[in-house]
């Protein structure tokens, strides 16, 4: 009798296993392979990640497969090998990551079609617009060259990948002259170039480099929106661009994928599930604006960075890595201090213009003068009308969407609350409504009270206020307003106005700084500064400072001098000397004398349970669990908590933390895996698994 031949699968589930299956007699398969298989009597299709193996289980509980899936594409070693690096790192399962890796949809529609043609006409539509509304001479003879080159690619004259040449300017050459260098040697590039030094034309050349030598090219951008701006400007150089992110329909998305997995070179501009295609040959990654929070995905698990994750694919596929930013995260400067890292500095402005100036206003000495009205100061009044009447265009920088942050009872003083969260709720205009930020619970808004009947009174002002109040004080002026409840429809067209010089002022939240190249903004103000620093989280006031140096990035470009104003109640604050210049060296330092990241490694357990008696009772229950899983280490991790966090509860659920800092040393990895075995051992016996989530590196 033929011995049963074993294999493991990758479920699409949270099982910290891969089960055990057995091969009907006559059937083979390779690790990748795509089976059909029940699962607790479920069917669901998975990936062979092991052929012929013995199993550790009772050979009589295996069951047989139900079938080979031909028709899924195969996964390939160095994915399930990226998705070992990942699951490792981030203490997920291999089904977490399988599971982004191939979402349900994907895995339907297979058919290849690159849709060349299509791509090219709606281009040189595009294209032609542009040049027919540049403003220079030189950007509309950059487009007519443009438009030639598209339209002979359509007579299929030149079936080539590679358009213009990119030409790097001196400095810039310098930069990627030590960049060569560095990667030649292994190492990870830090490109640290203020905004608008050409970053981007670095990457285009490097990239231009790797195809040259048959290899290809990831490059990941945070947002979907800086995403749409560099497709334009990669497209004039590689016309294949294939991009790949959320807003990228599902079908079109499965295409790249499909592209991708061909055997030929590719280069591919994404967001962080990028990451995740069929990668192979890749001889370069790109991760631009490294610092940017959104490469970190909160939920669901892999709870992955995407910064983090390239290199470790980089390794996998012994590509280069290039990691570029006007304002490095503090992990990045830090591995850079350690020579893991080689930072190239690029520090000045391709279109050499001075650096923005900045101003502080104290809004608190301010009002004691009797200088604010409403949100504005009649300092900033003045630069916004100064600003104006030179011709120049003012983003306005707000913190938070909504009409008002919340609203107070004139007679009793209650600030109505989410019923589901504790939070106020906010105030928002047309058609008026109360929200919740947090859990999106949103009722309608009468002004009465509903505990004493009085009258409800918006308290501070969000976005929509503070552009009803530039409309009352610039009334002849064209103001817009770009937030989260802007409509994705609306969001590209106000961008292009504001770019085309349409509109006067737009104001916003953090959105508008993104990535956008202004040619006549001259005039940045922020608004209450405070709630962007100030946070009682020791990486807010990191990510005060970029924010606001982005920010800065984006005025006065074009040779002209820029403006920044913040108006905020603690002009002290040392995000601000940041800003002025001080150096990033105390940063670090202020963070290795607190024993924070990057000099040690953060992971946040998050306990979520509707009953807050038994939340309270098995948060520290669970600290106890790890205190005891390391009692045997050297360095034994600091656990801190349980606590609640600011907002303490979300959609019915009260939520508790525990935070754990592990030594960054030679243990660090043992060490997570006895704190991941600690939960998970935890999560069965109390059989409190699905309350628990674990977040390394948390953002
Ligand atoms: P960063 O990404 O560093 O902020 P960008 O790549 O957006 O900077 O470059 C800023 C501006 O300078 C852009 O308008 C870009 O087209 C222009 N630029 C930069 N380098 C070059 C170059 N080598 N040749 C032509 N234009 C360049
Ligand atoms: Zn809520």
């Amino acid at each position: 009798m033929p011995v049963p031949a074993y294999i493991q699968v990758i479920l699409p589930l949270r099982l910290e296993w891969e089960p055990y299956y057995s091969l009907p007699e006559g059937v083979k398969v390779e690790v990748g392979d795509r089976v059909r298989v029940l699962f607790a009597r479920k069917e669901y299709v998975g990936a062979v990640s092991a052929v012929g193996v013995t199993p550790r289980t009772d050979e009589n509980r295996i069951l047989p497969i139900l079938a080979v899936e031909e028709g899924l594409p195969r996964v390939l070693p160095d994915e399930i090998q990226f998705w070992r690096a990942v699951s490792d790192y981030y203490l997920c399962s291999m089904g977490e990551v399988y599971k982004a890796a191939y979402p349900a949809l994907k895995t339907g529609q297979e058919e290849v079609e690159a849709r060349n043609k299509e791509r090219l006409e709606t281009r040189l539509e595009h294209l032609k617009d542009k040049a027919e509304k540049a403003r220079r001479d030189d950007t509309r003879e950059r487009y007519k060259a443009e438009i030639e080159t598209v339209e002979a690619l359509l007579r299929g004259e030149a079936p080539v990948s590679v358009l213009a040449p990119v030409t790097l300017s001196p400095a810039q050459e310098i930069a990627a002259r030590t960049a060569r260098k560095a990667l030649a040697d292994g190492k990870t590039v830090l490109l640290h170039g203020v905004t608008g030094s050409g970053k981007t034309e670095i990457y285009l050349k490097l990239a231009q480099e790797t195809l040259d030598q048959g290899r290809s090219v990831l490059f990941l951008v945070p947002e979907i929106a800086l995403s749409r701006q560099l497709e334009d400007r990669i497209a004039t150089v590689f016309p294949d661009v294939l991009v790949f992110h959320s807003g990228v329909s599902a079908a079109r998305r499965s295409q790249v994928a499909s592209c991708v997995r061909k055997p030929g070179q590719y280069l591919v501009l994404g967001t962080r599930s990028a990451l995740f295609l069929p990668h192979h040959h890749l001889g370069l990654i790109i991760v631009d604006e490294e610092h940017d929070t959104s490469y970190k995905q909160d939920a669901p698990a892999p709870r992955y960075n995407a910064r983090e994750s390239a290199i470790m694919l980089g390794v996998i596929q012994k590509a280069q890595v290039v990691l570029g930013s006007a304002t490095p995260s503090l992990e990045s400067l830090y591995n850079a201090e350690t020579g893991r890292f080689v930072k190239v500095d690029l520090k000045e402005r391709f279109h050499s213009g001075d650096e923005a100036e900045i101003r502080i206003i104290d809004t608190v000495a301010e009002r004691r003068k009797r200088g604010m009205t409403g949100s504005f100061s009649r300092k900033l009044i003045q630069e916004i009308t100064d600003t104006l009447d030179g011709g120049g265009q003012v983003l306005v920088l707000r913190a938070r969407r909504s009409y008002a942050p919340s609203v107070q009872c004139t007679e009793c003083g209650k600030i109505p609350k989410c019923p589901h969260c504790h939070v106020p709720m906010s105030l928002h205009r047309g058609p008026d409504r109360l929200e919740c930020h947090y859990c999106g619970h949103s009722e309608p808004y009468t002004g009465i009270c509903p505990s004493c009947h009085g009258e409800l009174q918006p308290l501070g002002a969000g976005t929509q206020k503070v552009e009803e109040e530039l409309t009352n004080l610039f009334p002849e002026r064209r103001i817009a307003r770009l937030d989260g409840d802007t409509p994705d429809t609306e969001e590209a067209a106000i961008i292009r106005r504001f770019a085309a010089g349409d509109i006067d002022i737009l104001v916003g939240t953090q959105i508008i700084t993104k990535g956008f190249d202004f040619d006549g903004l001259s005039l940045v103000a922020v608004l209450q500064a405070d709630s962007l620093v100030g946070q009682q989280d020791f990486r807010a006031d990191e990510r005060a400072f970029q924010l606001l140096e982005q920010f800065r990035g984006r005025s006065g470009r074009r040779g002209r001098p820029g403006r920044i104003v913040i108006q905020t109640r603690e002009p002290e604050h040392p995000v601000y000397a940041r800003l002025q210049g001080s150096d990033d060296a105390d940063l670090l330092a202020e963070r290795k004398l607190f024993g924070y990241p990057p000099y040690t490694r953060l992971i946040h357990i998050t306990l979520k349970d509707s009953n807050e008696k038994r939340l309270d009772y098995l948060s520290k229950e669970l600290r106890n669990a790890l205190l005891a899983a390391f009692t045997e280490a050297d360095t034994p991790p600091a656990v801190i908590g349980p606590y609640a966090p600011a907002v303490d509860r979300i959609a019915g659920e009260s939520i508790r933390q525990l935070r754990v800092m592990l030594a960054r040393n030679k243990a660090l990895t043992a060490l997570k895996r006895t704190l991941a075995q600690a939960v998970s051992t935890f999560g069965k016996e109390r059989k409190y698994a699905a309350h628990l989530v674990v977040d390394v590196d948390p953002v």
